[in-house]
């Protein structure tokens, strides 16, 4: 199969937005007799002249061919879908090699690992869009299925029949669901009906590969985009009904609020929040709803411990009702997070600042979170810079 191929003046990509290590990792296994290209995310991403998340390359060479070039910079990992990881002090570059997955057949794929040519590799590929080579040392952009008109065109499509790419794995609908929350593409009609058909396999797929994809997106700056589709398309229903019930309830307002939050502190900072912080942005709200509604019913005001039983039981529902496992080291230290949001701001007095604080860091954690519900409700600004103080005070 030849690739249409797009020059430098055509792309427009500037090599100096690749990483140099990716470049140098490419020109060493070049100059070892392989081919090499920087290939899916990063190549899209410059292209839509966004700065990649990461570079990954492909190439002809073998595993044990990488290792060797490498030494002992490259590890090689992976059982499912085996690939080479080198290192540049703490970044990590992946290399993969060339694979010729069967993209006809129907069969759930669990593993990856039967090598092939440029041209099979690009087939086994998840979206058009994800499915282009660049190659450095002739700046040109090798396109073998149609990805650069789709990127043009701001139009996301399945490589092949999307009915079969789905069965073969169907964690690809939530990321087709997170390049739509990301780049708000369109969906090809044959792509979107067939996800609306398969929807149902995704209970088929490694529940740890969704729950990796589910804490990118809310890591990602587009979350609340992603929840709103993820709530469209069902797959919130099937994955997590305890957050469907609540984004698609009457306080929906308030869940998609928290998200916003968190999606306005990855778009303006470059720091990361803490995975329990993502995980206590989803829960905390529906314990605020819950002990409202248990107040009300009861007439009775709720003290520390109902509020610590509370939360402890919203978490194994929600543990329990999910597709996928939380960690359980992020479990506690969501409801460690969650309760003691009710010892920083008590529900019916004043917070007592002379209390002890916890020296570990979930105190912090759970101090980070107060800020983000003052971002949300302004009045507890005060008391969150009052906490701060309170806190810097004891430390001196
Ligand atoms: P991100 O910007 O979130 O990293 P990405 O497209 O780069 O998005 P990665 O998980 O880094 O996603 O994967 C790199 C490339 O590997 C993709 O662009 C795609 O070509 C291919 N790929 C990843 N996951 C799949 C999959 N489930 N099925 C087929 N190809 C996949
Ligand atoms: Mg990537």
């Amino acid at each position: 199969m030849k690739p249409q191929i797009y020059t430098e003046e055509e792309h427009q990509i500037n090599q100096e937005h690749v990483d140099p290590n990716a470049l140098e990792v490419i020109f060493r296994l070049k100059q070892g007799g392989h081919s090499a290209y920087l290939v899916g995310g990063g190549v899209r991403d410059l292209l839509l002249q966004r700065t990649p998340k990461d570079f990954d390359i492909s190439t002809s060479a073998k595993p044990e061919e990488i290792k060797q070039l490498f030494g002992k910079r490259c590890l090689l990992i992976g059982k499912r879908f085996r690939l080479a990881h080198i290192r540049f002090g703490s970044q990590i570059l992946e290399v993969s090699t060339f694979r010729a997955g069967d993209p006809e057949s129907t069969s759930l794929i669990v593993r990856d690992n039967h090598w092939g040519c440029a041209d099979e590799d690009v087939l086994r590929r998840d979206f058009t869009i994800n499915g282009l080579f660049y190659d450095p040392t002739t700046r040109t952009v090798l396109d073998y299925i149609g990805g650069y008109e789709d990127l043009k065109r701001r139009m996301l499509r399945t490589i092949g029949d999307p009915h079969i790419r789905f069965k073969q794995d169907p964690v690809r609908m939530i990321r087709l669901i997170k390049f739509r929350a990301r780049f708000d593409f369109e969906v090809d009609h044959r792509t979107e009906k067939a996800m609306v058909q398969c929807k149902e396999e995704i209970m088929k797929s490694a529940p740890a590969r969704v729950l990796e994809e589910i804490f990118k997106m809310l890591e990602s700056g587009s979350s609340a985009n992603f929840f709103a589709l993820m709530l469209q398309y069902d797959f919130l229903d099937i994955l997590f009904p305890c957050f469907h019930h609540f984004f698609s309830g009457s306080f929906s307002d308030v869940a998609y609020h928290y998200l916003k939050i968190i999606d306005q502190i990855h778009q303006e900072q470059s720091l990361l929040l803490d995975r329990s912080i993502l995980l206590a942005a989803l829960v905390f709200p529906i314990l605020e709803q819950e002990l409202i509604t248990l107040s009300e019913d009861r007439q009775m005001p709720m003290t520390f411990g109902d509020i610590v039983h509370l939360s402890q039981s919203l978490l194994r529902g929600i543990s329990t009702s999910s597709f996928t496992h939380f960690p359980k080291k992020i479990l506690s230290t969501t409801h460690f997070i969650t309760i003691l949001q009710y010892r920083l701001t008590p529900l019916n007095n004043k917070p007592r600042f002379q209390t002890k604080f916890p020296s570990h860091e979930d105190f912090a954690l759970s101090l980070q979170f107060l800020k983000l519900r003052s971002m949300i409700n302004p009045k507890l600004k005060k008391v969150y810079v009052d906490w701060k103080n309170a806190r810097e005070a004891l430390a001196q």
